[in-house]
C-alpha cells in the first residue's frame, strides 16, 4: 500500500517567479484525512503484528485523529477507545460532528476532566485503562511515535526534489519530522505550528538528524484553535480563488504564513514552494457552529 497524491499549482500572482504547489494529502482518503492517513499506517500494521484488537487513543472536541482512529478501527476490525478531553462533552455528543462520526464508527469513549487529561501519559492513568479495557494498542495523543514518522516519510516521492522549499503545519511534530527525514539537502522544509510552544523543536529532533528546517512561529493566531476573522476571509478568500478547501486549526495557517512569507520577500527569487496539504477538513463543521453561536463570519465550504 503505498499511496501517493498529485501536486496542484496555486495559480496565483506571486512575485518574483516563485510557484507554489499544494500536495493534496487531504483527499489520499475519504475518511482517514491526509498525515492522519500516514502516520496510522505503520501503527496499524504493528497493532495486528502485536495481535492487538482494540486501539486506544486521545484527543479534543474537535480532533481530526480521534475520526482518523474511529474510521481506521472500523476499517481492520479493530475495538477502538477514544479518551476525549472535558468531562463536559459526554452529554453533547449529539452536538458534535467528530464524536458523532466517531461513535458511528463503533468508537467508545471516556470523558475526562482537563486536569485528568493533562496526566494521560503517566503509567498509572494507562494501567487504570488497562484494568478497565485488557490488553490494547495504545496511539499517542495526534499519533506521533517512530512509526507515524516512518508513514509520513513516504508523502515525498522522487519527483518532488525539484522543489526549493516545503512548508508543512504543525501540532505534535510528527509530519515535519517524517519530511525532514525524506527531504534532499539541498531543501529547505519549513513547519507552521498552529499553537503556541517553545517546545517543538525539541519534539522534531527526538526524531530527525538533519538541520535543514526551521518553524515559522508567528501564525499560530493565539493559539490551538484559536481563529479570527482575518483567517476566515483569508480560507473563503483561497477557495473562492483556487477552490482548494483548507481547515481553520492547521492548513489555513500555514497557507496565511506562506502567502504572507511569499509577500514580504522571504523566499528567493525563483523559489519552487510545496506545501503539503495534511487535511483536517472534517472539523470545519464544528468549528462553524462555534462561529455560529459567537457571531463571526463562517467557513464557506
Ligand atoms: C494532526 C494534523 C496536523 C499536525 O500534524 P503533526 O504530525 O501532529 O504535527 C496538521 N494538519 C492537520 C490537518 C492535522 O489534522
Amino acid at each position: 500500500m503505498n499511496s501517493s497524491v498529485f501536486n496542484q499549482q496555486i495559480v496565483l500572482p506571486f512575485p518574483n517567479e516563485i510557484t507554489l504547489h499544494i500536495k493534496r494529502e487531504d483527499l489520499i482518503h475519504p475518511f482517514i484525512s491526509g498525515n492522519k492517513f500516514r502516520k496510522l499506517k505503520y501503527n496499524l500494521l504493528q497493532a495486528k503484528a502485536e495481535g492487538k484488537s482494540k486501539l486506544i487513543t486521545f484527543g479534543g472536541a474537535f480532533s481530526n485523529h480521534i475520526a482518523a482512529v474511529a474510521y481506521a478501527g472500523k476499517e481492520n476490525d479493530l475495538e477502538t477507545v477514544g479518551i476525549i478531553r472535558g468531562d463536559e462533552l459526554e452529554s453533547k455528543i449529539s452536538e458534535n460532528p467528530t464524536l458523532t462520526f466517531a461513535q458511528n464508527c463503533g468508537m467508545k469513549f471516556e470523558f475526562v476532566t482537563r486536569e485528568a487529561y493533562r496526566t494521560k501519559s503517566t503509567p498509572s492513568f494507562i494501567e487504570k485503562f488497562k484494568e478497565h479495557y485488557g490488553d490494547f494498542y495504545l496511539v499517542p495523543e495526534g499519533g506521533t511515535n517512530s512509526l507515524a514518522v516512518k508513514g509520513c516519510e513516504e508523502i515525498l516521492i522522487s519527483e518532488d526534489v525539484d522543489f526549493t522549499h516545503i512548508c508543512c503545519a504543525i501540532g505534535t511534530g510528527g509530519t515535519i519530522s517524517g519530511l525532514i527525514n525524506s527531504a534532499k539537502a539541498n531543501q529547505k522544509i519549513i513547519g507552521f505550528p498552529a499553537l503556541k510552544g517553545d517546545f517543538l523543536s525539541d519534539d522534531i529532533r527526538k526524531f530527525v538528524t538533519n538541520s535543514n528546517w526551521e518553524l515559522q512561529s508567528d501564525y499560530h493566531f493565539g493559539g490551538y484553535a484559536k481563529i479570527n476573522e482575518a483567517l476566515i476571509r483569508f480560507i473563503n478568500d483561497f477557495y473562492k480563488q483556487t477552490n482548494i478547501p483548507l481547515d481553520p486549526i492547521y492548513t489555513g495557517k500555514m497557507m496565511f504564513g506562506i502567502v504572507d512569507l511569499i509577500n514580504n520577500g522571504y523566499f528567493p527569487k525563483g523559489s519552487k514552494i510545496l506545501a503539503i496539504h495534511t487535511g483536517g477538513l472534517q472539523g470545519i463543521e464544528g468549528m462553524n457552529r462555534n462561529l455560529k453561536n459567537k457571531n463571526l463570519p463562517l467557513i464557506a465550504i
